[in-house]
């Protein structure tokens, strides 16, 4: 009780509560370069889903993903607007064997490459719309580069997150009518950055608190997310990614820091930034889940006592 004023953290609650809604995920798709049909392909998206449940923890993000990627192949000519493209079509495209990957990702690929959205393999970056869709359709999660450096047997190929959102798709898509969809109004979401200058940077883990630094070991100044992408910046203004930097954590890291809505745009200053690492909930207070910035009130719960709570439920005693 004693320390009631150290768990003054007003902003923690709405930036927990906004983690997972609609807006922070268009904003993930919606980077600053973006096509216009791409922007309208995610606003379409994200009307047909705004009933769905937005959890957090959920996978909503892969089905507004998959369903924007589908709006955007079918309409990418520009003979049709997204709000043109049938519910029932959406549907019948996204119908088919459970056990395969979709069939819409040949279709997603065409269009990519129509668009100049493809992958250069002689280019440093892929496009961004490139990157959301390879993340989508991704056997291997980020494995196959882990195995490659230690030279062991490269792992098997598992369903793809794209392979789930469409069964999850085809279900909900059959109880959307096309009059409901029109009588929906998606978030207002810009396509844009979100760019966050702070005299100090951190990445939280569950018992690290690290400094943010460029690879030649400066101080980071400024973070930025951008879409599908995540950057940080030093006073030198060396420029790069970080594996532990993640744009969905970045943007509840700035809302938590500065108040602003996680979906955010613009430019926007912080004295002590702290990001949680990009393998942790995206909805994780760092005055809880690490070790040095843990309050009283959430305390470390020992092997000893995990131990005892074991032993009662064995012994019958709970
Ligand atoms: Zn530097």
């Amino acid at each position: 009780m004693q320390d009631e004023g150290m768990s003054d953290v007003p902003t923690a609650e709405p930036a927990a509560q906004s983690a997972y809604d609609l807006d922070l995920e268009m904003s993930l798709l919606l980077f600053s370069s973006a096509p216009d049909r791409w922007v309208t392909a995610v606003h379409e998206a994200a009307r047909i889903l705004i009933n769905r449940p937005w959890v957090r923890g959920g996978r909503a993000g892969d089905e507004l993903c998959t369903l924007a990627l589908l709006l955007f192949a079918r309409t990418y000519t520009g003979e049709r607007q997204p709000h043109d493209v049938p519910t029932a079509e959406l549907h019948d495209a996204l119908a088919g064997p459970a056990d395969r990957e979709p069939q819409i990702i040949d279709e997603i690929e065409l269009a990519l490459n129509a668009t100049g959205q493809s992958y250069d393999p002689t280019s440093l970056y892929a496009p961004p719309l490139w990157r959301i869709f390879n993340t989508i359709r991704s056997q291997y999660g980020g494995r196959l580069g882990s195995s490659l450096a230690d030279d062991i047997e490269p792992p098997a190929p598992s369903p793809s997150p794209m392979r789930g959102a469409v069964q999850r798709l085809t279900e909900l898509l059959t109880g959307c009518s096309d009059q409901e969809r029109r009588q929906a109004t998606a978030p207002e979401v810009q396509a844009g950055s979100l760019t966050i200058e702070a005299d100090r940077i951190r990445i939280v883990t569950a018992n690290s608190l690290v400094r943010l630094c460029c690879p030649d070991d400066h101080p980071a100044r400024v973070v930025r997310a951008d879409g599908p992408s995540a950057i940080r910046e030093c006073a030198q203004g060396h420029v790069s990614e970080h594996w532990q930097l993640d744009p969905a954590h970045l943007r509840v890291a700035a809302a938590r820091a500065t108040g602003v809505r996680p979906s955010s745009q613009g430019v926007h200053q912080a004295q002590d930034l702290m990001i949680v690492a990009a393998d942790m909930p995206r909805h994780s207070d760092p005055n809880e889940i690490n070790a040095f910035l843990r309050q009283p009130e959430y305390p470390i719960v020992g092997r000893d006592d995990i131990i005892e709570q074991v032993r009662r439920k064995v012994d019958g005693a709970d």
